[in-house]
C-alpha cells in the first residue's frame, strides 16, 4: 500500500537567474558595446591606438514557470470519469485526482483515495460489496499471513487491517472474473 506524497509550495515556481556576460571588443570599430539588455556598460580606454572596450553587463531575469504536469487534475479526473462508477478498493470511497511525483520527480497526478492516503486505481462497487462480504461473512483472507488485530483493544488497527484484506479479495474476485471471462 503505497502512501500518498503532497507535495507542498507555490504553484509558479520563481526562478532568479543572474546572468553575467563579458564582452571584449575592438574600440576601432565601435566606440563601445552596445547591448541594450544590460543595466550597466563600463568602457576602459587602455590607449590611444587600440583601445579595448570591456562591456560589462548583468541581467537579471525573473522567470515565472509553470508546473509542467505529466498528467494533469483533468486529465486524471477525465480517466476516472471514463470508468465510471468506480470506488476505492479499501473503503469503497470516492476516487480522486491525487497531486504526487512520479520516478522522475515530475509533478503529476494519480487516481487515489484521499480518505485512505493512497493510491488506488478504483474498482466497481459490485466488486468492492463482494470483496466486502467474502472478508466479512465468508473470512477470506487475501493476505492470511497477517494477524488479525483484536476489535475492542485496537479498533484502528483493525480497521486497516479490514481494508487491506478488502482491498486484496478486491484483487481475487477481479482476477476470478477476468478468468471467468466477465472482466
Ligand atoms: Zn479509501
Amino acid at each position: 500500500m503505497e502512501t500518498a506524497k503532497k507535495r507542498n509550495g507555490t504553484e509558479p515556481t520563481l526562478l532568479l537567474i543572474t546572468l553575467v556576460v563579458w564582452l571584449v571588443a575592438d574600440c576601432g570599430l565601435l566606440p563601445y558595446q552596445i547591448t541594450k539588455n544590460y543595466k550597466r556598460v563600463v568602457t576602459l580606454k587602455l590607449s590611444t591606438n587600440t583601445a579595448i572596450n570591456y562591456t560589462m553587463g548583468y541581467s537579471q531575469f525573473i522567470l515565472i514557470m509553470e508546473k509542467e504536469y505529466k498528467t494533469t487534475k483533468e486529465q486524471c479526473q477525465s480517466n476516472i470519469d471514463k470508468r465510471m462508477p468506480i470506488v476505492c478498493t479499501c473503503c469503497g470511497g470516492k476516487i480522486e485526482p491525487i497531486e504526487t511525483v512520479d520516478n522522475s520527480h515530475n509533478p503529476t497526478f494519480w487516481q487515489g483515495c484521499n480518505e485512505c492516503m493512497k493510491f488506488d486505481n478504483g474498482t466497481s462497487p459490485k466488486i468492492y460489496e463482494t470483496a466486502v462480504k467474502m472478508v466479512d461473512e465468508r473470512h477470506f483472507r487475501a493476505y492470511s499471513f497477517n494477524e488479525m488485530p483484536d476489535k475492542e483493544k485496537d479498533p484502528s488497527g483493525f480497521d486497516y487491517w479490514r481494508k487491506s484484506q478488502i482491498s486484496g479479495t478486491v484483487g481475487v474476485v477481479s482476477d476470478a472474473l477476468r478468468l471467468y471471462g466477465v472482466l
